[in-house]
């Protein structure tokens, strides 16, 4: 079997907060999100043997406890994750997928066959306004011929399927000036996902998007939101959610103490 591939981390401490992953690119997606660090991978292809990719698994396992799947969006290749799921836990590794949640029937299916132990699922924008979502996946700005309805159908599926078994859950929002990251959006995020994560008191990130990297050119000149202006999206969160996290360049990983904030 072939993989259309993107490019690997042997070893990565970030991609899973408190385990030690290899973390897999695999190539192409449906979405062109004009803050996409990974934009030279959305598209094209470069077509490797599974095996080879089993063997860079192979190769960090001495060093690591989970294989973690990314993109592009990786859920595009089925096949090709399963096979990659079903190797790394054969060799005793927790495998974990990040996802943007268009694909909830493949979720499903390697729920079901017990192939994924954790998923990191996108929630990009409101969820009650297809017009900010359809610009934060960049439908009209890249001609995409996606539906903003049918999108936040398939991610409100994929937080209800996951949200109802057993696997680890993160959901994430990476904020950008100009695109999302108000304190309505995170307000309006954290109400509509706060029925699906706050009692089982799944993290939800704050992701400091940086415009630099960025793969709209119209971004990089903008400066990131700061670790305040987080913090202060992260207070908006409060009353929706309790464990909630800020992720930016200067200090990682931090949980938000609310009564500090
Ligand atoms: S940031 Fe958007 S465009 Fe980039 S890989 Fe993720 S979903 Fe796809």
């Amino acid at each position: 079997m072939k993989a259309n591939y993107g490019t690997y981390i042997p070893i990565s401490t970030i991609d899973w907060h408190g385990k030690v992953a290899i973390v897999l690119f695999l190539r192409g997606c449906p979405f062109r999100c004009p803050y996409c660090q990974n934009y030279d991978i959305l598209t094209g292809s470069d077509l490797v043997e599974v095996k080879l990719l089993q063997d860079k698994i192979e190769s960090s396992i001495p060093f690591i406890n989970c294989l973690v799947i990314s993109g592009g969006e990786p859920l595009i290749q089925k096949n090709v994750v399963k096979e990659l799921a079903k190797f790394a836990k054969k060799k005793g590794l927790l495998v974990g997928i990040h996802t943007n949640g268009f694909f909830p029937q493949v979720i499903e299916e390697l729920l079901k066959d017990s192939l994924v132990d954790g998923f990191f699922i996108d929630v990009k924008a409101p969820m009650d306004d297809p017009e900010i979502y359809g610009k934060v996946i960049g439908l009209r700005e890249y001609n995409l011929s996606l539906e903003p309805k049918e999108v936040i159908e398939n991610v409100t599926k994929s937080l209800d399927i996951v949200s109802k078994s057993n696997a680890h859950i993160e959901v994430r929002t990476t904020v950008m000036p100009g695109l999302v990251g108000s304190k309505e959006d995170i307000a309006a995020i954290s109400q509509f996902l706060s029925p699906y994560i706050k009692d089982k008191n799944i993290p939800y990130v704050i992701q400091q998007g940086l415009p630099e990297n960025a793969m709209s050119e119209k971004l990089r000149e903008m400066k990131p939101f700061s670790r305040e202006e987080l913090l202060k999206m992260a207070k908006a969160a409060y009353p929706f959610l309790s464990n909630v996290w800020i992720r930016t360049k200067e200090k990682g990983n931090e949980r938000v103490n609310f009564e500090l904030v």
